[in-house]
């Protein structure tokens, strides 16, 4: 907290871990003499921009981007730019160091880094969002590279946005390279790549739950979010057998007792995406569903939750009442939707919980297979990839049972997934050494 004064988002995400490494660590001397937690706790660099532009009304509007390049100890630095309002050097060093493990995790080569503004894309014309874009891309394209660093999407960065991002690097550097990912179908990027994040969180719920010798079928399923990660959730709990009922924004929930099908999950996806409309239309589109304004989904019972939303939005009293409700298992679609103190109620009742690091990786998996692809100037089909995401989510199962395994039949996925993460990424840096 000293050493980063205001930046609560970040130590919370540091703390979490540290609990973790320290009990793994404590008769490991080199990792202690290496001082190797608190390296990778210190970005190598945040650089931070000025992104200037011009509104539809011809104001200049001057926003803060960033660059967080946490760790490029197995790969490239990799992860995603997000433009909202709540961005702030905290929130993207937090989840840069979040990326490192995620990575790690995959089993792919990629270093941890993230990126983004302050900008709020709501209420902009498309052309405004082109400018700001490109305005951003513009110093950007100077930190990053194929084999430096590659950001992808994340929250209010599409395919849209990586396109006009794309763009403007192409047309600063004359260069065509993977140097980001999401890219659309027809330039480079990959299958796969949109459902990747939520169909992957529901694959680890779904292991999580076989290694219990249990299954998705019939599982009520409550889910925040409705943007890329919640509707792609919802659309493999479907395909698995499980009953979607929630969805929510930043305006509250909707509560669908039917359960959500292919055609309703359709409409939000249109809905959220295309018309950019709020999640509390869906009562009026679909009978039988109620709105719940300014709330979270954690109070309607359920067997499995994801939330898929944004960091916090899970705190203790909404553990507690999952777990009164009878939830048995978490699936963080989101990065650090939990808070500590709800994190800590989960372990305390040995429910299966996923933490976002292991859960949503499958997103930065199918992206790291877009670089794959990209270098070798090739794509692969749907089955290939498809066959890939699962083996990768399976292997993310397999490397957190390795440290997370307590006895009891209780697996401690949290305590898995920090150390298997850290594990990797600070072996990288033993052997470089002192640097
Ligand atoms: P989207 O922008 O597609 O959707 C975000 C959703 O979360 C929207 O429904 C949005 O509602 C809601 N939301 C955002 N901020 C808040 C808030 N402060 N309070 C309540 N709801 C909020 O983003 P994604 O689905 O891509 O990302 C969701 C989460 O998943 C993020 O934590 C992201 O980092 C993580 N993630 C995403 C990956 C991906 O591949 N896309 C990969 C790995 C993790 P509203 O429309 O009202 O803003």
């Amino acid at each position: 907290k000293r050493r980063n004064p205001h930046q609560d988002e970040f130590v919370q995400a540091v703390q979490e871990v540290a609990e973790d490494i320290f009990d793994f660590i404590a008769d490991k001397e080199e990792y202690h003499e290496q001082q190797i937690l608190r390296r990778i706790a210190e970005p190598d660099r945040v650089v931070s921009f000025r992104v200037c532009w011009e509104d539809d009304n011809g104001n200049i509007r001057v926003q803060r981007g960033w660059r967080v390049q946490n760790n490029n100890a197995i790969g490239p630095y990799k992860g995603g730019i997000r433009f909202h309002p709540s961005v702030t050097e905290s929130v993207l060093k937090f989840l840069a160091f979040e990326q490192t493990f995620k990575n790690a995790l995959t089993g792919l080569p990629m270093g941890g880094g993230k990126g983004g503004s302050n900008f709020n894309p709501k209420g902009k014309s498309v052309r405004e969002i082109m400018r700001f874009c490109q305005s951003f891309m513009t110093e950007l394209y100077r930190h990053i590279g194929a084999d430096t660093d590659v950001p992808a999407g994340d929250i209010g960065v599409g395919g849209r946005e990586i396109g006009y991002m794309f763009g403007q690097y192409k047309r600063i550097t004359n260069q065509f390279t993977g140097v980001l990912t999401g890219k659309g179908l027809e330039w480079g990027g990959s299958l796969i790549r949109t459902e990747a994040t939520g169909y992957g969180a529901v694959y680890f719920l779904d292991n999580m739950l076989k290694h219990k010798g249990d299954s998705l079928d019939g599982k009520v399923a409550v889910i925040s979010g409705s943007g890329n990660v919640a509707t792609h959730a919802a659309e493999k709990i479907l395909h698995l057998g499980g009953k979607p009922i929630t969805l929510s924004d930043s305006g509250g929930f909707i509560h669908d007792p039917d359960g959500l099908t292919q055609e309703k999950i359709d409409w939000v996806k249109t809905h959220k995406t295309h018309r950019r409309g709020r999640i509390k239309d869906y009562v009026d589109a679909f009978k039988g569903a109620t709105f719940h304004e300014g709330k979270t989904p954690w109070n309607v019972e359920c067997d499995v939750a994801l939330p898929c939303a944004t960091q916090n939005e899970l705190l203790g009293d909404d553990a507690r009442a999952l777990v009164a409700n009878g939830c048995i298992a978490v699936s963080e679609g989101a990065n650090m939707p939990s808070n500590l103190d709800a994190v800590h109620v989960f372990k305390d009742a040995k429910i299966m919980f996923a933490p976002g690091k292991a859960a949503n990786a499958g997103g930065v998996a199918v992206s790291g297979l877009e670089m794959s692809q990209n270098s070798a100037r090739r794509a692969w089909k749907e089955e290939e990839l498809q066959v890939l995401l699962r083996d990768i989510m399976d292997g993310i199962h397999d490397r957190c049972l390795t440290y997370g395994e307590m006895g009891g039949g209780y697996t401690d996925y949290v305590r898995g997934a920090n150390i298997a993460g850290f594990k990797k990424v600070a072996d990288a840096m033993l052997a470089f050494g002192v640097v």
